[in-house]
């Protein structure tokens, strides 16, 4: 199968570290389990040059670098892979990250695995930035076949929800509870529950 896997708070756990952040950088106190919003803006009470300070320092190579792994990620990744599946990190960061991110998928052995930075929130910079690729649009992302989807931000799974060959794994999160499901989609709580609905699709 090809599968698509999200990178962020589901390959790593960019949202509690992005909490610590906050926290130093604006004082704003929010525990990962009362993220109820995707938007982060929101969920810390930022104004829009906070979180525009926050996201520049977040996609920094050295914040990157001390995001932890979700738990069984990795190895899921690996054994996936071992078993014949083509993965992509299909990712909405931006593509100014890329030498940052695939320094993170190195750190933990996977540097090896495609990364292709999506415009999943319609607020991307289409162009070609100094050697990083470029951000595919959502009508490029529409021409690539996947036949599983691994996500957790509610925008990007309103894009899959249209996908009628994609089976849709949504990675349980404080912010996608109460998401309502598409009829292609199933909520995995850990990547050891997603490895058993790999193996049964
Ligand atoms: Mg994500």
């Amino acid at each position: 199968m090809r599968i698509y896997v999200d990178f962020d708070d589901v390959l790593c756990e960019t949202a509690r570290h992005l909490t610590g952040l906050a926290r130093d950088m604006f004082g704003r106190q929010v525990a990962y389990e009362a993220i109820s919003a995707f938007d982060l803006r929101q969920a810390f009470s930022l104004s829009e040059a906070e979180i525009d300070e926050l996201m520049e320092h977040a996609h920094r190579t050295d914040f990157l670098a001390g995001i932890m792994p979700v738990p069984g990620g990795v190895e899921a990744v690996d054994s996936m892979t071992a078993k014949g599946h083509d993965l992509v990190v299909v990712t909405g960061r931006p593509a100014s990250s890329h030498a940052g991110s695939k320094a993170w998928l190195r750190q933990h052995g996977l540097g090896w695995l495609d990364l292709v930075h999506v415009d999943k929130y319609g607020r991307a910079d289409l162009k070609t930035q100094d050697g990083s690729p470029r951000t595919l649009g959502l009508w490029e992302f529409d021409a690539m076949d996947f036949d599983l989807a691994i996500e957790d931000s509610p925008a990007a799974l309103d894009i899959l929800a249209k996908r009628k060959d994609c089976s849709v794994i949504v990675f349980d999160r404080p912010w996608n509870k109460a998401y309502r499901h598409a009829l292609n989609m199933r909520r995995a709580f850990s990547w050891q529950e997603i490895m058993e609905m790999v193996d049964g699709v």
